[in-house]
């Protein structure tokens, strides 16, 4: 089951756990019920490396011939 988590003062549902105080009512979190600073260094981090990889992508794309992202996905798969 997926765990949605819910500010307990408005109860609606929290999308972002990353923020200190409900978007609703300003109701500040317990530490608790936040993402730990590990956490959030690790998401971090998946951030910049999701975006360093966006970027990569984004010029193969970029680069508008076929024959540029073919090669590109052979990459991939010959690891
Ligand atoms: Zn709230």
């Amino acid at each position: 089951m997926h765990f949605q988590f819910k500010c307990p003062e408005c109860n609606r549902a929290i999308y972002n756990r990353r923020v200190k105080t409900c978007e609703f009512c300003g109701y500040q979190f317990p530490v608790a019920l936040l993402y730990s600073e590990d956490d959030k260094k690790r998401l971090d981090e998946l951030d910049k490396k999701e975006s360093r990889k966006r970027a990569k992508e984004g010029l193969k794309l970029g680069g508008s011939d076929t024959g540029s992202f073919i090669d590109g996905f052979a990459d991939c798969g010959g690891d």
